[in-house]
């Protein structure tokens, strides 16, 4: 089975054949049609999130077809049903976080997360744990992709976010462009905070929805309820506090991010927050999943076949994309 396989930290993935190992009885084993590539890759990849399995298969986006079923997997998936496998890849289901219903916080000691401390989707096929894995709507399988990181992120993090009429997005790639069609969709204005002189990355975010574009060093031209901060810049968390109004909140969305500068109490006093959303629950995938072909969500993709995995993660980490970069198994 063809992988792209990371063997040590900050080092480029190699292509290797591997051997598909034995079904565990809750696993299914799936032919991969198409895996998102996210940043928390390259966090992985750069060695900033600690003690990754190596050597790894990265990817958390993966769309594929059912090829084999574990005995205890039951009628839940069917032989070539269509199905998405997300970060959240195992939890134990005992622990505090898990019975209050946010198994996204099951210590990551015990806790398995797609394409970091088990084998993802950046292979030809994968396993998964079918009780982690989403029946997936029809349609593309490179366009739903970016569904099962970004845009459930991008879910939370607006969940997070209250109830705002107007919300900021600061950073307006993958996630950003899957949060601004569901937060239109719920009658909210949204305005993007993009790299300042980033005009194309403007276009891109009222083409997506946004009513105002502008650079994230700009004051918001009205007030924010809420903001998300999607890119990977503690810089821009006081920048987003400066425009949300009284008891508003900015939620970062990254599980990686530089070190927030020190500011002023006055951008936090009046009740203003700042939090985290981390990882995701199952319930948020079965919201996010029933609600995008509902709106419906468009995504903007940019395929690349499997083999050329490390450059699009050069482009991700480079800015040059525009939405999602997706893999593709090459053609044979
Ligand atoms: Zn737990
Ligand atoms: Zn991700």
């Amino acid at each position: 089975m063809r992988a792209m396989v990371l063997l040590q930290s900050g080092s480029p993935l190699i292509a290797r054949e591997l051997e598909p190992r034995a079904l565990d009885p809750d696993e299914v084993a799936i032919t991969v049609e198409a895996c998102g590539v996210c940043r928390t890759d390259l966090h992985v990849l750069d060695g900033e999130l600690p003690n990754p399995k190596l050597p790894l298969v990265l990817g958390h986006e993966i769309v594929g077809r059912v090829r084999t079923v574990g005995e205890r997997v039951g009628s839940r998936f069917s032989i070539g049903a269509r199905v998405g496998v997300p970060w959240l890849g195992w939890t134990c289901g005992v622990c505090s976080h898990c019975r209050a219903g946010r198994e996204n916080l099951c210590d990551t000691a015990t806790a398995r997360f797609t394409g970091y401390s088990i084998d993802g989707g950046y292979a030809a096929e994968t396993i998964a744990d079918a009780r982690y894995v989403f029946p997936m709507p029809a349609g593309d399988a490179a366009e739903l992709a970016p569904l099962l990181c970004a845009g459930l992120i991008g879910y939370r993090a607006l969940r997070a976010a209250g109830d705002p009429r107007r919300l900021g997005l600061y950073g307006f790639g993958a996630a950003a462009h899957i949060v601004a069609q569901v937060a239109r969709f719920e009658g909210r204005e949204v305005l993007a905070f993009t790299r300042p002189g980033d005009h194309e990355a403007q276009t891109f975010a009222r083409r997506h929805g946004a009513t105002w574009a502008g650079g994230s060093d700009e004051r918001s031209p009205d007030e924010l309820d809420a903001a998300i901060v999607f890119a990977p810049s503690g810089a821009l968390v006081p920048l987003a506090l400066a425009s949300v109004r009284k008891g508003g909140v900015v939620v970062c969305g990254g599980i990686h991010m530089s070190d927030l500068p020190s500011f002023p109490y006055a951008l936090l006093w009046g009740e203003r927050s700042v939090r985290s959303v981390a990882n995701l629950t199952r319930r948020d995938g079965d919201e996010l999943l029933a609600l995008a072909p509902r709106i419906p969500i468009v995504t903007h993709v940019a395929r690349r076949p499997l083999s050329e995995a490390n450059e699009a993660l050069a482009d991700l980490r480079h800015g040059r994309l525009q939405g999602a970069a997706v893999l593709v198994p090459d053609a044979a």
